[in-house]
């Protein structure tokens, strides 16, 4: 008898010793955010979900512990070189605007690439039309942002007829979670604002996490297209110098603002990054949320009013893909001004912010501007 128990009592703590390991190891892959960067990464998600009833129990405590901090998927789909023809070029498809300028930064001419979203749209609310849906079936790689930016078109992404990967630029970002640093907003959300909550996927305002998305970026389109890697890596450095010098122009045009002012009221939660990288603190948002499907409460908005005179806020800062018109109303109310940023998309080739670059360094201008004096 006791022969035959040891051994199943030998199994049994080995067993269970696995699953700790494996609890432990979750949170780098498991996080809310659910845009797999391919269907391969997707199953082995779920099926760990299945096969776990513990799981969910370990997540949540995981969740708990590191709030501020998760890592989006840790590593990029496995890649095979594309079959491209005489002549024939990758053919890249990109969702916003923002991705689209990073990436042809890295492709430079190599690449046959499109862009989705068109300048001004909302990446939250963004429907994929009949086109777009021609060039996704068409693509060898799709760039997303990912982290549920683009909420409305992940049906269509998950439904592509042609398998092209799609990938998230944000793989390895560490991604700040939305409810950690607004305690008091998180109590007024309503049920229909519960799946907003998770990762905030408007990394980019953070210089350092772009530098992230180009490893990726030109990761990818060498692991495709071999043929050309040595010329994406050559790109990739020398954007990633210029990216570096803007981290530090930001630092410094920031460090113009009293310590005391650095405090953002924005259209909505779209600046964490911003804010947790150069110093600010988000006091209030007009929708308290990190998408713009949301909306916010009278309640919400008495007490958006109520801290903006409280605290003396001058500025609200509203995104150029949003609509302007309740921060307008409040900004009256208040005596506020209204102060038009770029954030989810770029703008046009005559506006302030045709590339990335621009964007950060208008935007942060405009701060400056608002709060400096
Ligand atoms: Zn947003």
């Amino acid at each position: 008898m006791n022969q035959t128990i040891r051994p199943l009592l030998v199994a049994v703590v080995m067993i269970a010793a696995m699953l700790l390991v494996a609890g432990c190891a979750a949170p780098a892959s498991v996080t809310p955010a659910a845009n797999a960067p391919g269907a391969a990464t997707e199953e082995a998600h779920s099926e760990d979900h299945d096969d776990d009833p513990g799981h969910s129990e370990d997540h949540a405590q995981d969740t708990e512990h590191d709030h501020d901090h998760a890592v989006e998927m840790s590593a990029l789909p496995a890649l095979t070189p594309v079959a491209l023809s005489d002549g024939e070029k990758l053919r890249v498809v990109v969702t916003t605007n923002i991705v689209g300028d990073v990436v042809s930064q890295v492709a430079g001419d190599a690449v046959e690439l499109v862009q989705l979203l068109p300048i001004g749209a909302d990446p939250h609310t963004y429907q994929a039309r009949p086109d777009d849906l021609r060039h996704l079936n068409n693509a060898h790689v799709i760039f997303i942002n990912g982290l549920h930016l683009e909420e409305t078109m992940q049906s269509v992404l998950d439904n592509l007829d042609a398998g092209a990967p799609v990938i998230s630029v944000n793989i390895g970002v560490p991604t700040l979670q939305f409810g950690g640093d607004h305690a008091d907003e998180h109590e007024a959300a309503t049920d229909q604002d519960h799946h907003h909550e998770g990762a905030d996927p408007h990394t980019w305002m953070n210089v350092h996490n772009v530098e992230i998305w180009v490893d990726n970026i030109a990761a990818a389109l060498s692991a495709l297209d071999p043929m050309h890697a040595d010329r994406y890596a050559a790109n990739a450095n020398a954007y990633r110098i210029q990216l570096e010098r803007l981290h530090e122009e930001i630092e410094t045009m920031t460090a113009t603002i009293p310590v005391e002012r650095r405090k953002l009221v924005t259209d909505h939660d779209n600046l964490s990054y911003l804010a947790n990288a150069y110093g600010f603190t988000v006091v209030g948002t007009v929708i308290p949320s990190i998408s713009t499907l949301a909306s916010p409460s009278a309640r919400d908005l008495a007490a958006l009013q109520r801290q903006i005179e409280q605290e003396g806020i001058r500025a609200i800062f509203v995104g150029t893909t949003v609509n302007p018109a309740v921060a307008a109303r409040i900004a009256s109310d208040t005596g506020a001004q209204v102060v038009p940023i770029y954030t989810a998309s770029l703008s046009d080739a005559q506006g302030p912010a045709p590339t990335y670059i621009d964007l950060m360094r208008h935007t942060v201008q405009q701060i400056v501007e608002a709060l400096a004096d």
